[in-house]
C-alpha cells in the first residue's frame, strides 16, 4: 500500500468521523452547551489531524475527547460531584511527608480538567522545600526534583486491575531531548477498591512498579515510585479515584483523604485560593497525613 493510499483512507475514515462530531455538536447545541459543544468539535478536528501525522499519544487525546459525551450520556448528564456522590471506602493519601497539591481541586476554578469527566476531580502532586520550589539546584534534570523516586502507596486495600510498565521516564526537561510518550499516564496503576472506585496513579518512574495485575494490595502499601512518565511536565503523582477501570469512559469522583493535616496554603503555580471545604484538599495546599512525619 502506497502513502497516496493510506492518506485517501484516513481522510475517508476522518470526513466520516467528522460528520459524526457534527451531528452530535447539533444534539448538544439544543441543550444549551453550544460554546463548549463548538470547541469540542473544533478540538476533535484539530486531534483528528494530529492522528493523520501519526501521534500515537495524540490519539489518546482523541480518545479523551471522543469520550467525554458518552460519560455525560451515561451518567445522564449528572455526573458524581460533590453534592450527591457519597463516597464507599476511607482512602490515605498515596504517599508519605509533605506534599503539595499542585494542581487540582472540587470547583470548577481549581479543577484539574473540569471538562475531561475522568479528569475532573484529578490532582497532581509534587514535592517542595521551604522555599516553595520543587527542585534542587538544577531545574533541567529529573534527578534534582524532590518528589523523583519517592514512595508511592496505595490508597486504600484493593486489588491491582491494570497496570501500564513500558515506559521510560522523560529525562531532560530543557525540551532538547524528547522521549516518545505512548500513553499519556506513562507508568500506570489503576486498583479497584470497590466495584464503582477505582483508583489511578500515573507518571510513575520506570522499573518501580512493584504490583502486579490481580495482586491484592493494602492501604498505605508501597506500589512504586514517582516519576516523569508519559504526558509529563516535571516529576510529579497523578492521581485520580474513578467509578471503572477504563480511564476514557469512567467518571472522576470526589475524594476526601482520611487523617490529612493542612500545613499551610501557599500560592505555587496559581493564584486562585479556595476554602478547604469540608475535608476536600484543593490546588495550593501543602498536605501531609496524621501517620507519617515530614522530611523537610
Ligand atoms: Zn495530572
Amino acid at each position: 500500500m502506497n502513502k497516496f493510499t493510506i492518506n485517501k483512507s484516513l481522510l475517508k475514515h476522518t470526513a466520516i468521523l467528522l460528520i459524526v462530531f457534527f451531528l452530535l455538536g447539533l444534539y448538544f447545541e439544543i441543550s444549551i452547551i453550544f460554546f463548549f459543544v463548538g470547541l469540542w468539535i473544533y478540538a476533535m478536528f484539530y486531534q483528528t489531524l494530529e492522528i493523520l501525522l501519526g501521534s500515537v499519544c495524540r490519539f489518546q487525546v482523541f480518545k479523551q475527547l471522543f469520550s467525554i459525551p458518552l460519560v455525560h450520556l451515561n451518567y445522564g448528564f449528572n455526573l458524581p460531584d460533590v453534592y450527591n456522590y457519597k463516597q464507599k471506602n476511607h482512602y490515605c493519601l498515596p504517599f508519605e511527608g509533605e506534599w503539595l497539591v499542585c494542581n487540582g481541586g472540587i470547583c470548577k476554578n481549581t479543577s484539574h480538567s473540569w471538562h475531561l469527566p475522568s479528569q475532573r476531580y484529578a490532582y497532581d502532586f509534587v514535592a517542595i522545600d521551604d522555599k516553595r520550589k520543587s527542585y534542587n539546584i538544577i531545574k533541567s534534570d529529573i534527578e534534582n526534583y524532590y518528589c523523583y523516586g519517592r514512595n508511592i502507596l496505595s490508597v486504600a486495600d484493593g486489588i491491582v486491575v491494570e497496570v501500564g510498565n513500558n515506559h521510560s521516564d522523560i529525562k531532560n526537561l530543557n525540551g532538547e531531548v524528547k522521549s516518545p510518550i505512548r500513553d499519556l499516564r506513562g507508568n500506570y496503576i489503576i486498583i479497584k477498591h470497590s466495584c464503582d472506585e477505582y483508583s489511578l496513579l500515573a507518571h510513575l518512574q520506570e522499573n518501580s512498579i512493584m504490583v502486579k495485575v490481580n495482586q491484592h494490595v493494602k492501604m498505605g502499601e508501597i506500589i512504586g515510585k514517582c516519576g516523569n512518565s508519559g504526558n509529563s511536565s516535571e516529576p510529579h503523582l497523578h492521581f485520580q479515584l474513578q467509578t471503572g477501570k477504563s480511564f476514557y469512559l469512567s467518571a472522576g469522583l470526589p475524594i476526601r483523604f482520611r487523617n490529612v493535616v493542612v500545613v499551610s496554603k501557599c500560592n505555587y503555580m496559581h493564584n486562585e485560593f479556595s476554602e478547604h471545604y469540608n475535608g476536600f484538599i484543593e490546588r495550593n495546599y501543602l498536605i501531609k497525613s496524621k501517620l507519617y512525619s515530614s522530611i523537610f
